[in-house]
C-alpha cells in the first residue's frame, strides 16, 4: 500500500495505526531521512540541506534506501510506503523494484485535506516537535512542490485503478476508521 497526499495532511499518524491495524511496516522516508540526520550520518549530512528547503532530496539517494528497506524480511507480506513516491521517476524504480520481488501495489490512499487547515497543522507540528522543515516559507515551499511533483502521480495510479480518496478532514479516529474502510475494498484494475 501506498500512503499519499499532501504534506501535513496526516500521512505519517494513519500509517501508523495501518500497520498496527495489518501488522506491517509503516515505511516513511521522511522519518528514515530525519533519523539520519539526527545521528549524523553520511546520508543524514547529505539530505539535511534539501529538507531544511522543502526541496525534496535527490532520487538517487532515495530510490536506494526504500529498496534496501523492501528487501528486508519484516516487509515481505505486505508494507505501507508513506511519503514514497513522490516522483514520477520514484514510481517506475517502485514498479522496477516490486516486480523484481514479484509483488504489486493494491491500495494507493490519498488523504484530501485543504489547504489552509494542513498549514495549519503544520504550524502547531513547529512548536510542538521543533521540525526545522516546517517554517512558514519552507511550509508553503513544500506545497508548491508536492502540487508541482507529487500530485500528478496520483493520475498515474488512478489510471491503474488503486486509488482511494479518503477525507482527511477530522478526528484521527474518523479519518482512520475511513482509511481502514477503502483497503477492506478490492483494488479495481
Ligand atoms: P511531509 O509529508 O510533511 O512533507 P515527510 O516527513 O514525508 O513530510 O518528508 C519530509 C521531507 O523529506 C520532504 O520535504 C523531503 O525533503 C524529504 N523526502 C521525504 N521523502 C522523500 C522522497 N520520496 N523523495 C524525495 N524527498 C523526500
Amino acid at each position: 500500500m501506498l500512503i499519499m497526499g499532501p504534506p501535513g495532511a496526516g500521512k505519517g499518524t494513519q500509517a501508523e495505526l495501518v500497520a498496527k491495524r495489518f501488522s506491517v511496516p509503516a515505511i516513511s522516508t521522511g522519518d528514515i531521512f530525519r533519523s539520519n540526520i539526527a545521528a549524523r550520518t553520511p546520508l543524514g549530512v547529505e539530505v539535511k540541506k534539501y529538507i531544511d528547503a522543502g526541496e525534496y532530496v535527490p532520487d538517487e539517494l532515495t530510490n536506494d534506501l526504500v529498496s534496501d528497506r523492501l528487501a528486508q524480511p519484516d516487509a515481505a507480506d505486505g508494507f505501507l510506503l508513506d511519503g514514497y513516491p513522490r516522483t514520477l521517476s520514484q514510481v517506475e524504480f517502485l514498479d522496477q523494484t516490486l516486480a523484481a520481488q514479484g509483488t504489486e501495489l493494491d491500495h494507493v490512499i490519498v488523504l484530501t485535506v485543504d489547504v489552509d487547515e494542513v498549514v495549519k497543522r503544520l504550524h502547531k507540528r513547529a512548536v510542538e516537535e521543533g521540525r526545522t522543515d516546517d517554517s512558514e516559507d519552507v511550509i508553503r515551499r513544500r506545497q508548491e512542490v508536492y502540487l508541482e511533483q507529487t500530485a500528478p502521480l496520483i493520475a498515474v495510479y488512478r489510471d491503474r485503478g488503486l486509488v482511494f480518496e479518503v477525507d482527511g478532514l477530522g478526528s484521527v479516529e474518523e479519518v482512520a476508521a475511513r482509511v481502514a474502510d477503502a483497503i477492506s475494498q478490492p483494488p479495481h484494475p
